[in-house]
């Protein structure tokens, strides 16, 4: 009889208040359920059940909107071994055939830990970031080299033969959709598929107020400030570009602490810096939204 596959274990105090992700609590939620609640049921449950772990699952949305970071934290979650990321161009090395090798050598140590222990194994969670890059060739007439042809069968084939492992989880993330290849996405491969899009104005206070907590709580962030207004003001911004906005503040706010006409000098004043509201208006000028212009603001 098939063996119970092996149980996350689920870290102590962990709470998703403070993961550090801003406006995804219902993403999260579905990712949980779909993809990992089944890894802390009580041992012996998912036989009962008559069911398989989710396998592998896809993230899909602009980029910079929290997906590595959301898959990270899942792993911290269950104790799993720190994910493996690797970039889908990373995967298409320059050296034409080593590809293969690499996926190989990706799975390598789940598999070992697998062939040494059994069900005890831990949870070996692996992200395919930029998948489309991969993709890409496959399939393609006009001049492709086949190179992601055959990346994506080693990968197909790779993901079949984790039936047999069960503590592996894949977690597959793209900005493009339409250009993942649907072999990719069926059952028993990528088969959990969540959309991370920019996020909402709740969603912009809640980034803005974690990227801000330490210089809060540190007391150098001018009382001036006031995140409700910088989130309606952030519109289309994605998680990552709030941040970059958080530090250019940071960097008009530093400019003031600096000796006019001697740039490296520090003026002994620099205890006194306070990033106020001036400087995250400056920002704006500075730090512009790439992605999620909408149709109504075209028109
Ligand atoms: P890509 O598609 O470019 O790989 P991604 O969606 O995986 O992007 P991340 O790498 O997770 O994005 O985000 C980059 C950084 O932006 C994070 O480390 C974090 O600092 C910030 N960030 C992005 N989204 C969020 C969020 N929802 N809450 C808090 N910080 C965020």
């Amino acid at each position: 009889a098939k063996k119970a596959p092996p149980n996350a274990i689920l870290a102590p105090n962990f709470k998703f208040e403070d993961m550090g992700i801003g406006g995804l609590d219902t993403e999260f939620s579905a990712i949980f359920r779909r993809a990992f609640a089944s890894r802390i049921f009580p041992p012996g449950l998912v036989e009962k059940l008559g069911i398989q772990h989710v396998k592998g699952i896809l993230l899909f949305g602009p980029p910079g909107t929290g997906k590595t970071l959301m898959a990270r934290q899942i792993g911290k979650m269950l104790n799993a071994r720190e994910p493996k990321v690797v970039n889908g161009p990373e995967i298409l090395n320059k050296f034409v055939g080593q590809s293969e090798e690499n996926i190989r050598k990706l799975f390598g140590d789940a598999e070992k830990e697998y062939k040494e222990k059994g069900d005890e194994s831990g949870l070996h969670i692996i992200i395919f970031d930029e998948l489309d890059a991969i993709c890409k060739q496959r399939g393609s007439t006009g001049g492709g080299t086949g190179v992601g042809d055959s990346v994506v069968n080693q990968l197909l084939s790779k993901m079949d033969g984790v039936d047999q492992l069960n503590n592996i989880l894949i977690i597959g993330m793209t900005n493009r959709l339409d250009m993942i290849d649907e072999a990719l996405l069926r059952p028993g491969r990528l088969e959990v598929h969540i959309e991370i899009s920019l996020p909402d104005e709740a969603g912009r206070v809640q980034i803005l107020t974690i990227h801000t907590s330490k210089m809060r709580n540190n007391g150098v962030m001018g009382g001036d400030v006031d995140l409700v207004e910088l989130a309606g003001l952030t519109k289309n911004f994605s998680g990552a570009e709030i941040g970059g906005l958080v530090k250019s503040a940071t960097s008009f706010a530093f400019n003031r602490h600096v000796k006019v006409g001697t740039l490296a000098a520090i003026s002994d004043d620099i205890d006194q810096i306070q990033v106020g509201r001036e400087d995250f208006l400056h920002a704006l000028e500075e730090v512009q939204p790439a992605f999620g212009v909408n149709e109504e603001e075209l028109q």
